[in-house]
């Protein structure tokens, strides 16, 4: 995925979430963008399954190709249908995926379980990588700055997100997030579900902010191949981020 598609989303700077390119890049918003020009804000024609940036073995062992060809095809999938489904006629419709996800409230189940589905994926195949670039495979740069300055290490910063994910209970994610009023501040935080740092009308506000790395941990994401070892699979998942795309979510 080029940065040059990522999109603008203005109209969410005033809501102090995100004034800058986009986590949701590929996130297959609306129409496909014309002749590579940024790709319209608003879409009209409804969010699109984005395609894995790699093939669906590439990440074998850490993640299986059954798994990823379920996970994506069909799950992934699943959330992109049902998303478009509950924008028809919904007062949120042509609205970017952030400023969905930053207005919905909680009893509005449809958008917040499909809304919060396809960010969460697009976001997550986004920051795994097959085989790392010796670059990408550790933070560096700025990132590494905030993220030694925040939690001491990276192997601390590492441990509290492997914590967050494996004690998770039931379904969601474990995440690591960018403040959005002080962006030199990083921290990890963990959801139920398929809700997220950006919706600022579900999640408590101390965990409100821009993922810039998201781990997934229903079960269907590792289940085939690891059973009840979620934490063996997030160990995986770790080995498998590309640091230089988690530096490029940040604003
Ligand atoms: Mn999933």
């Amino acid at each position: 995925m080029d940065k040059r598609t990522f999109l603008k989303v203005g109209s969410l700077a005033g809501a102090g979430i995100v004034a800058t390119p986009l986590v949701s890049s590929l996130l297959g918003c609306g129409s496909a963008p014309s002749s590579g020009e940024a790709p319209h804000a608003a879409p009209s024609e409804g969010f699109t399954l984005p395609e894995l940036g790699f093939a669906l073995e590439a990440l074998e062992p850490a993640v299986d190709r059954m798994t990823m060809r379920i996970h994506h095809g069909k799950h992934h999938a699943g959330y992109v249908r049902k998303l478009n489904a509950a924008l028809t006629n919904h007062a949120l419709s042509g609205q970017s995926l952030e400023a969905v996800l930053a207005s919905i409230q909680a009893s509005d189940t449809g958008l917040r379980n499909n809304g919060g589905g396809h960010f969460n994926h697009a976001l997550f195949w986004n920051i795994l990588t097959p085989s790392p670039n010796p670059q990408d495979h550790v933070p560096s740069g700025i990132l590494a700055e905030r993220i030694t300055a925040n939690f001491g290490s990276q192997e601390a910063m590492l441990t509290e997100l492997a914590q967050a994910a494996s004690t998770r209970f039931g379904s969601g994610w474990g995440w690591l997030v960018q403040d959005t009023h002080q962006p030199d501040r990083l921290f990890v935080a963990s959801t139920p579900n398929q809700d997220n740092p950006l919706m600022t009308g579900i999640v408590d506000a101390e965990i409100q902010g821009r993922p810039i790395l998201g781990i997934d941990v229903w079960e269907h994401a590792y289940y085939l191949n690891y059973q009840n070892r979620r934490t063996d699979y997030v160990a995986a998942i770790l080995d498998r981020v590309n640091w230089s795309a988690v530096a490029g979510l940040m604003a």
